[in-house]
Protein backbone atom coordinates (compact mmCIF):
# COMPACT_ATOMS: atom_id res chain seq x y z
CA UNK A 1 0.00 0.00 0.00
CA UNK A 2 0.68 3.62 -1.01
CA UNK A 3 0.95 6.34 1.17
CA UNK A 4 1.52 9.83 1.18
CA UNK A 5 2.17 11.76 3.99
CA UNK A 6 1.81 15.56 3.56
CA UNK A 7 4.48 16.62 6.62
CA UNK A 8 6.19 19.60 8.14
CA UNK A 9 5.19 18.60 11.72
CA UNK A 10 6.08 16.85 15.05
CA UNK A 11 3.40 14.56 14.12
CA UNK A 12 4.44 13.91 10.60
CA UNK A 13 8.05 12.84 11.50
CA UNK A 14 6.55 10.67 14.38
CA UNK A 15 4.44 8.86 11.70
CA UNK A 16 6.87 8.77 9.11
CA UNK A 17 9.28 6.53 11.55
CA UNK A 18 6.64 4.65 12.78
CA UNK A 19 6.14 3.93 9.43
CA UNK A 20 9.82 3.45 8.35
CA UNK A 21 10.23 -0.66 7.83
CA UNK A 22 6.99 -1.84 7.62
CA UNK A 23 6.85 -4.28 4.48
CA UNK A 24 2.97 -3.94 4.08
CA UNK A 25 3.48 -0.07 3.70
CA UNK A 26 5.58 2.22 1.42
CA UNK A 27 5.41 5.70 2.34
CA UNK A 28 6.62 8.76 1.41
CA UNK A 29 6.88 11.64 3.45
CA UNK A 30 6.41 15.06 1.30
CA UNK A 31 7.66 18.30 2.81
CA UNK A 32 7.05 21.64 1.19
CA UNK A 33 10.72 22.95 1.57
CA UNK A 34 10.66 25.49 4.05
CA UNK A 35 13.17 24.54 6.42
CA UNK A 36 17.02 24.51 4.93
CA UNK A 37 18.11 21.21 6.95
CA UNK A 38 14.71 19.50 8.26
CA UNK A 39 14.65 16.50 10.52
CA UNK A 40 16.57 13.38 8.67
CA UNK A 41 13.68 10.54 8.62
CA UNK A 42 14.10 6.99 7.40
CA UNK A 43 12.00 6.77 4.36
CA UNK A 44 11.55 8.68 1.11
CA UNK A 45 11.16 12.08 1.19
CA UNK A 46 9.85 14.75 -1.48
CA UNK A 47 10.36 18.16 -1.46
CA UNK A 48 8.52 21.06 -2.74
CA UNK A 49 5.09 22.10 -3.75
CA UNK A 50 2.71 20.07 -6.27
CA UNK A 51 0.85 22.87 -8.25
CA UNK A 52 -1.82 23.23 -6.52
CA UNK A 53 -4.92 20.52 -6.14
CA UNK A 54 -4.35 19.97 -9.87
CA UNK A 55 -0.25 19.54 -9.39
CA UNK A 56 -1.52 17.23 -6.18
CA UNK A 57 -3.97 14.99 -8.21
CA UNK A 58 -1.30 14.17 -11.09
CA UNK A 59 0.78 13.70 -8.23
CA UNK A 60 -1.44 10.71 -6.33
CA UNK A 61 -1.86 9.31 -9.71
CA UNK A 62 1.22 8.88 -10.86
CA UNK A 63 2.55 7.70 -8.19
CA UNK A 64 -0.43 4.94 -7.66
CA UNK A 65 -1.52 6.47 -3.87
CA UNK A 66 -3.19 4.45 -2.04
CA UNK A 67 -3.95 6.87 1.07
CA UNK A 68 -3.04 9.90 1.82
CA UNK A 69 -2.24 11.57 5.46
CA UNK A 70 -2.29 15.08 5.93
CA UNK A 71 -0.08 15.33 8.98
CA UNK A 72 0.88 19.37 8.45
CA UNK A 73 1.26 21.76 10.47
CA UNK A 74 -2.13 23.10 12.15
CA UNK A 75 -2.00 26.33 10.48
CA UNK A 76 -0.43 24.76 7.25
CA UNK A 77 -4.75 25.96 5.99
CA UNK A 78 -3.87 25.79 2.07
CA UNK A 79 -2.11 22.57 1.63
CA UNK A 80 -5.11 20.62 3.72
CA UNK A 81 -7.65 22.49 1.72
CA UNK A 82 -6.01 21.12 -1.62
CA UNK A 83 -5.67 17.46 0.24
CA UNK A 84 -8.96 17.15 0.64
CA UNK A 85 -9.85 18.71 -3.04
CA UNK A 86 -7.96 16.08 -4.33
CA UNK A 87 -9.25 13.58 -1.96
CA UNK A 88 -12.46 14.58 -3.07
CA UNK A 89 -11.55 14.29 -6.75
CA UNK A 90 -9.65 11.24 -6.69
CA UNK A 91 -11.85 9.00 -4.16
CA UNK A 92 -8.24 8.54 -2.61
CA UNK A 93 -9.10 8.25 1.60
CA UNK A 94 -7.65 11.05 3.30
CA UNK A 95 -6.88 10.65 6.64
CA UNK A 96 -6.17 14.18 8.92
CA UNK A 97 -3.31 14.00 11.97
CA UNK A 98 -3.34 16.86 14.02
CA UNK A 99 -3.12 17.84 17.58
CA UNK A 100 -5.45 19.53 19.79
CA UNK A 101 -5.44 22.98 20.05
CA UNK A 102 -4.23 24.39 23.71
CA UNK A 103 -6.36 24.91 26.12
CA UNK A 104 -6.41 27.70 28.81
CA UNK A 105 -5.33 26.98 32.41
CA UNK A 106 -5.84 28.44 35.45
CA UNK A 107 -3.29 31.53 35.63
CA UNK A 108 -3.24 31.94 31.94
CA UNK A 109 -3.75 35.71 30.90
CA UNK A 110 -4.83 34.52 27.34
CA UNK A 111 -5.84 37.14 24.37
CA UNK A 112 -6.99 34.94 21.73
CA UNK A 113 -6.96 36.48 18.11
CA UNK A 114 -7.90 35.20 14.58
CA UNK A 115 -4.90 36.02 12.67
CA UNK A 116 -0.88 37.92 12.92
CA UNK A 117 -2.82 41.32 12.05
CA UNK A 118 -4.93 41.30 15.15
CA UNK A 119 -2.26 40.11 17.10
CA UNK A 120 -0.08 42.58 16.38
CA UNK A 121 -2.84 45.26 17.33
CA UNK A 122 -3.54 43.66 20.81
CA UNK A 123 0.08 44.63 21.84
CA UNK A 124 -1.22 48.24 22.08
CA UNK A 125 0.16 51.44 21.59
CA UNK A 126 2.25 51.40 24.55
CA UNK A 127 5.90 50.05 23.88
CA UNK A 128 6.48 46.56 25.17
CA UNK A 129 9.12 43.68 24.59
CA UNK A 130 7.59 41.07 22.99
CA UNK A 131 8.45 37.48 22.50
CA UNK A 132 7.89 36.75 18.96
CA UNK A 133 7.58 32.79 17.66
CA UNK A 134 5.02 33.11 14.96
CA UNK A 135 7.83 31.57 12.62
CA UNK A 136 9.93 33.81 10.25
CA UNK A 137 7.21 33.80 7.46
CA UNK A 138 4.61 36.03 9.61
CA UNK A 139 6.62 38.98 11.09
CA UNK A 140 5.31 41.69 8.25
CA UNK A 141 2.65 42.52 10.38
CA UNK A 142 4.88 43.01 13.66
CA UNK A 143 6.73 45.27 11.41
CA UNK A 144 3.43 47.80 11.41
CA UNK A 145 3.96 47.57 15.12
CA UNK A 146 7.48 49.05 15.34
CA UNK A 147 7.18 51.05 18.74
CA UNK A 148 7.90 47.57 20.36
CA UNK A 149 10.46 45.52 20.57
CA UNK A 150 10.82 42.12 19.56
CA UNK A 151 12.38 38.73 20.46
CA UNK A 152 12.21 36.88 17.49
CA UNK A 153 12.73 32.78 17.63
CA UNK A 154 12.77 31.13 14.15
CA UNK A 155 14.16 27.75 13.20
CA UNK A 156 15.95 29.03 9.82
CA UNK A 157 17.76 32.68 10.05
CA UNK A 158 14.92 35.23 9.19
CA UNK A 159 17.03 36.92 6.60
CA UNK A 160 17.20 40.40 5.22
CA UNK A 161 13.52 42.25 5.01
CA UNK A 162 12.13 41.36 8.04
CA UNK A 163 11.16 45.07 8.14
CA UNK A 164 11.38 45.01 12.07
CA UNK A 165 12.74 48.16 13.88
CA UNK A 166 14.39 46.90 17.24
CA UNK A 167 14.51 43.17 17.24
CA UNK A 168 17.38 40.53 18.42
CA UNK A 169 17.28 37.02 16.48
CA UNK A 170 17.53 34.07 18.02
CA UNK A 171 17.89 30.69 15.80
CA UNK A 172 16.54 27.31 17.23
CA UNK A 173 14.64 24.04 16.67
CA UNK A 174 12.37 22.72 19.64
CA UNK A 175 11.59 21.03 21.60
CA UNK A 176 11.98 23.68 24.29
CA UNK A 177 11.42 22.64 27.97
CA UNK A 178 9.76 25.29 30.45
CA UNK A 179 12.95 25.90 32.75
CA UNK A 180 14.82 26.91 29.53
CA UNK A 181 12.20 29.21 27.95
CA UNK A 182 11.51 31.26 31.14
CA UNK A 183 15.24 31.88 31.74
CA UNK A 184 15.19 33.18 28.33
CA UNK A 185 11.67 35.43 28.84
CA UNK A 186 13.33 36.51 32.03
CA UNK A 187 17.00 37.24 30.40
CA UNK A 188 15.47 39.18 27.53
CA UNK A 189 12.64 41.20 30.05
CA UNK A 190 10.08 40.00 27.90
CA UNK A 191 6.83 41.45 28.42
CA UNK A 192 4.21 39.72 26.47
CA UNK A 193 4.60 36.50 24.56
CA UNK A 194 2.73 36.19 20.74
CA UNK A 195 2.44 32.81 19.14
CA UNK A 196 0.37 30.59 17.13
CA UNK A 197 -2.32 28.25 18.84
CA UNK A 198 -0.10 25.24 17.58
CA UNK A 199 -1.20 22.25 19.95
CA UNK A 200 1.03 19.85 21.14
CA UNK A 201 3.87 19.56 23.68
CA UNK A 202 7.00 20.17 21.79
CA UNK A 203 6.41 24.29 22.36
CA UNK A 204 4.28 24.02 25.21
CA UNK A 205 7.01 25.24 27.30
CA UNK A 206 6.68 29.02 26.75
CA UNK A 207 2.98 29.16 27.51
CA UNK A 208 3.78 27.20 31.40
CA UNK A 209 6.73 30.07 31.36
CA UNK A 210 4.31 32.87 30.64
CA UNK A 211 2.03 31.28 33.33
CA UNK A 212 5.05 31.10 35.82
CA UNK A 213 5.75 34.35 35.14
CA UNK A 214 2.30 35.92 35.29
CA UNK A 215 3.14 36.77 31.42
CA UNK A 216 0.07 37.91 29.28
CA UNK A 217 0.40 35.76 25.77
CA UNK A 218 -1.40 36.93 22.56
CA UNK A 219 -2.38 33.34 21.03
CA UNK A 220 -3.62 33.22 17.39
CA UNK A 221 -6.68 30.83 16.86
CA UNK A 222 -6.48 27.60 15.01
CA UNK A 223 -8.26 28.26 11.16
CA UNK A 224 -11.72 26.74 11.43
CA UNK A 225 -13.43 24.52 9.29
CA UNK A 226 -10.49 21.83 9.14
CA UNK A 227 -12.11 18.20 8.75
CA UNK A 228 -12.00 15.71 11.74
CA UNK A 229 -8.79 14.69 12.38
CA UNK A 230 -6.74 11.32 14.41
CA UNK A 231 -4.61 13.04 17.33
CA UNK A 232 -3.19 9.62 17.87
CA UNK A 233 -0.26 7.79 15.34
CA UNK A 234 -1.57 3.94 16.98
CA UNK A 235 -4.95 5.31 15.50
CA UNK A 236 -3.35 6.40 11.94
CA UNK A 237 -1.67 3.00 11.48
CA UNK A 238 -4.88 0.95 12.34
CA UNK A 239 -6.77 2.80 10.10
CA UNK A 240 -3.89 2.32 7.24
CA UNK A 241 -4.15 -1.13 8.41
CA UNK A 242 -7.62 -2.08 8.11
CA UNK A 243 -7.36 -0.10 4.64
CA UNK A 244 -4.84 -2.43 3.71
CA UNK A 245 -7.12 -5.23 4.52
CA UNK A 246 -10.07 -3.74 2.62
CA UNK A 247 -8.37 -2.17 -0.51
CA UNK A 248 -11.79 -1.09 -1.99
CA UNK A 249 -12.78 0.60 1.60
CA UNK A 250 -13.01 4.24 0.53
CA UNK A 251 -13.11 7.69 3.40
CA UNK A 252 -11.58 6.14 5.83
P1 LIG B 1 0.30 26.34 3.35
O1 LIG B 1 0.11 27.82 3.32
O2 LIG B 1 -0.83 25.49 3.74
O3 LIG B 1 0.82 25.84 1.93
C1 LIG B 1 1.31 26.69 0.92
C2 LIG B 1 1.81 25.83 -0.22
O4 LIG B 1 3.02 25.17 0.14
C3 LIG B 1 0.85 24.71 -0.60
O5 LIG B 1 -0.18 25.16 -1.45
C4 LIG B 1 1.79 23.74 -1.27
O6 LIG B 1 2.16 24.18 -2.55
C5 LIG B 1 3.04 23.87 -0.41
N1 LIG B 1 3.06 22.89 0.69
C6 LIG B 1 2.66 23.05 1.98
N2 LIG B 1 2.87 21.95 2.69
C7 LIG B 1 3.41 21.05 1.83
C8 LIG B 1 3.86 19.71 1.97
N3 LIG B 1 3.82 19.07 3.17
N4 LIG B 1 4.36 19.09 0.87
C9 LIG B 1 4.42 19.72 -0.33
N5 LIG B 1 4.02 20.99 -0.51
C10 LIG B 1 3.53 21.64 0.56
O7 LIG B 1 1.53 25.96 4.26
P2 LIG B 1 2.51 26.89 5.15
O8 LIG B 1 1.72 27.43 6.27
O9 LIG B 1 3.26 27.76 4.22
O10 LIG B 1 3.46 25.77 5.73
C11 LIG B 1 4.41 25.12 4.90
C12 LIG B 1 4.85 23.84 5.55
O11 LIG B 1 5.44 24.14 6.81
C13 LIG B 1 3.69 22.87 5.80
O12 LIG B 1 4.07 21.63 5.30
C14 LIG B 1 3.51 22.85 7.29
O13 LIG B 1 3.21 21.56 7.76
C15 LIG B 1 4.83 23.37 7.83
N6 LIG B 1 4.68 24.25 9.01
C16 LIG B 1 3.82 25.29 8.96
C17 LIG B 1 3.68 26.10 10.08
C18 LIG B 1 2.72 27.24 10.09
O14 LIG B 1 2.59 27.87 11.14
N7 LIG B 1 2.02 27.53 9.00
C19 LIG B 1 4.43 25.83 11.23
C20 LIG B 1 5.32 24.76 11.23
C21 LIG B 1 5.43 23.97 10.11
P3 LIG B 1 1.41 23.64 -3.86
O15 LIG B 1 0.07 24.31 -3.87
O16 LIG B 1 2.32 24.05 -4.98
O17 LIG B 1 1.28 22.15 -3.74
Amino acid sequence: MRVLILGGSSESSALARALAGRSSIDAVLSLAGRTAAPVSLPLLVRTGGFGGIPGLVNYLRASAIDVMVDATHPFAERMSGNAQAAAEQTGIPLIRLTRPAWQAQEGDRWTEVADMRAAAEALGEIPRRVFLTVGRLQLAAFARAPQHFYLVRTIDPVGAGHGLRAACFIEARGPFVTADEERLMREHGVEVLVTKNSGGTASAGKLEAARRLGLPVVLVRQPAGRQAAMSDIAEVIAALEAHHRLPALRGV
